[in-house]
């Protein structure tokens, strides 16, 4: 009570100030208030300092503490320079210094929070709310310059796992880690299929809000193909309990005078009028996080879903929204049992033009994934074993290294494939047919070198140095990042081969190298091109290399944002992939979600952040 008097005090003094200067409030307030209990539990976002001009309506933001407070608000509340140094990036190639961080305790934090944004909008409309969990997303999409909500730093409470109908459940707050969802799951021998390469360090929550996807993805979709149901705090600042409906569900709901009641209204209108162009609209690639999913909101039409078949489901458009519809504060998901007895089959492609008739080939097979890396990645692995010695013990490193070289040496006679192609199988997928069979298929399909893989280092080996991709690109130029902006690029896997020697041709008109590797059996690869953020010429290189590498994904049927969704960087490139109305109806939707944009504005619709001008300027 005490604390809470003196911050209103301390508040009040600044807020006088800020009226006689506005230019010095903040830096005031600052030093004035420093940290209000702010959680210090890490996110994997680095410390990063950029002195951009503050953006406009900082007495509304500095009123924003005074009022969360007042309103009973628990969790931490921060101006402090540092903290918002840690919040102004994360894994994107962006820097943007948001005004607050708040992290709420629980979910009626979250509430309060977006009450009072909801009813100082009026007064301050840049007051916006851009939810973060682990921030580790590649797109820019937890950035801000207004207020950051962590979700992360407390929210991270999981209950029992529980099956119910035959169906394996969890339910977690937003903020829990995936390491920790893994490990209770694993307890009971299951596992969650959309896992991304990040699982050990990002959240549930922020994968639900990017609409994450991974290896096995090939198979089992994204994380929205798992969720059960969501609880989100919608823009009135109730929280909803988010889940497929009946058209029975669905007329009790619409009698109700609430928010989540007017939105499943006016969506279902939105659809129902424009069903014909939202099915066309529909991304010819299996794998898509690009704009929001209408085609996916009903399991059957219209016409169906009146006369009382398939669901109404909203948690298709909540997963994915990259927190611009509402705050997701808690996730219920389904888990599948972990296959038992799979295999690799490892076929290395030394003509590039190989790489897509092998693929599809082996997709005949329905194998759980087909992931793959370039030469690029093999040839980093070889010239820096020591990354491997951390992440193996210390015999397992030993074992996979000479796996490794024996690989190289003896089996590839010192000739890199231009790709590996790792194929997992398990015995189900396969039927009658046998892995033998599949080997003997492939080889017979531009993948002479086919091999099924039995010794155990050698399957660890493979699967080191195609996870390590990244990390090993980093490795290349101390001076220089691999940047996340034409990484999430997906064509249909048959058109992968021309796809990738066209992009091969633009790599080199642009004189920069990128480490490639991706989910093969989705035509999904990730480019990261080094390039140093030091460099003035930077900004303008990315914005043109953006252009012409996303239209030469549309021009292969492709996609230009397969899992890691569309944050700034791909926001404003949508218009190659949707036409005006499609783009219209997103912005249709979004309104009707958040009237008063209150969450995440400036993400996947209505872009505002200038691209040049946001990137970082530090390596
Ligand atoms: C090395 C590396 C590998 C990666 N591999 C993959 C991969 O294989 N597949 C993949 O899909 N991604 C990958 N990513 C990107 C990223 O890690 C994932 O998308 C991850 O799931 C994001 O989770 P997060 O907790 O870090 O979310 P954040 O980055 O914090 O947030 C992601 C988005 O969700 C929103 N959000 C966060 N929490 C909430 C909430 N509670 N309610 C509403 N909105 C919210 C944020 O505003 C933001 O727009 C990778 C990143 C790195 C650095």
């Amino acid at each position: 009570m005490a604390r809470k008097k003196t911050a209103a005090k301390t508040t009040k003094k600044l807020v006088k100030k800020a009226v006689r200067k506005k230019t010095a409030v903040t830096k005031t307030h600052r030093k004035k208030t420093g940290v209000s209990s702010l959680s210090k539990r890490t996110n994997a976002a680095t410390s990063k300092h950029t002195d951009k001009p503050l953006p406009r309506q900082p007495l509304g933001h500095l009123l924003v503490e005074k009022i969360l407070r007042e309103a009973g608000f628990k969790g931490g509340v921060s101006t402090d320079k540092h903290i918002l140094d840690r919040y102004s990036t994360d894994e994107s190639i962006f820097s943007i210094r948001p005004q607050i961080v708040i992290q709420p305790k629980d979910q009626r934090d979250v509430e309060i929070a977006v009450s009072v944004i909801n009813e100082k909008k009026g007064t301050f409309p840049s007051l916006s709310l851009t939810p973060r969990a682990a921030g580790t997303g590649l797109s820019g999409g937890s950035l801000t310059d207004s207020i950051v909500i962590d979700t992360c730093a407390h929210m991270r409470h999981m209950g029992s796992v529980r099956t119910e109908h035959g169906s394996t459940l969890f339910t977690c707050e937003s903020g829990t880690m995936w390491r920790d969802v893994e490990k209770a799951l694993k307890k009971e021998g299951c596992y969650l299929p959309p896992f991304p390469a990040s699982k050990d360090i990002c959240s549930i929550g922020g994968s639900v809000a990017n609409n994450a996807a991974g290896p096995d993805s090939l198979r089992y979709g994204h994380c929205a193909d798992w969720v059960h149901s969501l609880e989100v705090t919608l823009y009135d600042g109730k929280t909803y309990t988010i889940k497929p409906m009946t058209y029975r569900e669905f007329k009790i709901l619409t009698k109700k005078n609430n928010a989540y009641s007017t939105i499943a209204k006016e969506v279902f209108a939105l659809i129902a009028k424009h069903e014909k162009t939202i099915q066309k609209t529909r991304p010819k690639t299996k794998k898509n996080s690009a704009g929001y999913p209408l085609w996916d909101v009903l399991n059957v039409s219209v016409a169906s879903f009146r006369r009382g078949k398939g669901t109404f489901d909203l948690t298709r458009l909540i997963s994915g929204s990259q927190g611009t519809i509402g705050i997701i504060t808690s996730v219920t998901m389904r888990a599948q049992p972990i296959a038992q007895d799979t295999q690799l089959i490892v076929v290395p492609v030394f003509d590039l033009m190989d790489a897509g008739k092998v693929i599809s080939k082996a997709l005949d097979f329905n194998p759980i994934n087909i992931e793959l890396f370039d030469g690029l990645t093999f040839d980093l692995a070889l010239q820096h074993p020591e990354f491997f010695k951390d992440r193996l013990s210390k015999l397992d490193y030993y074992k996979v290294l000479l796996s490794l070289y024996t690989t190289y040496h003896v089996r590839y006679a010192r000739k890199t494939p231009a790709f590996t192609i790792l194929i997992t199988i398990d015995p189900k997928s396969l039927s009658s047919r046998t892995a033998a069979g599949m080997v003997k298929a492939l080889k017979n399909n531009h993948g002479k070198r086919a091999r099924l893989v039995k010794n155990r280092h050698e399957r660890e080996m493979f699967w080191q140095v195609r996870r390590a991709s990244y990390s090993l690109s980093k490795l290349q130029d101390p001076n220089k990042r691999p940047a996340a902006f034409l990484e999430d690029m997906t064509v249909p896997p048959q058109h992968l081969s021309k796809f990738f020697a066209e992009i091969k041709k633009l790599l080199k008109k642009y004189n920069v190298t990128a480490a490639v590797h991706g989910h093969g059996g989705n035509g999904h690869l990730h480019f990261y091109p080094l390039l140093d953020f030091g460099n003035k010429t930077t900004p303008a290189l990315i914005e043109k290399m953006a252009e012409e590498f996303f239209a030469t994904a549309v021009k292969h049927d492709g996609n230009i944002c397969g899992e890691h969704n569309d944050g700034i960087i791909r926001t404003p490139h949508l218009s190659k992939m949707f036409n005006k109305k499609t783009l219209s109806l997103f912005a249709q939707v979004e309104h009707i979600c958040d009237p008063l944009d209150i969450f995440n504005p400036g993400k996947k619709v209505n872009p505002r952040f200038d691209i040049k001008g946001s990137i970082r300027d530090k390596n």
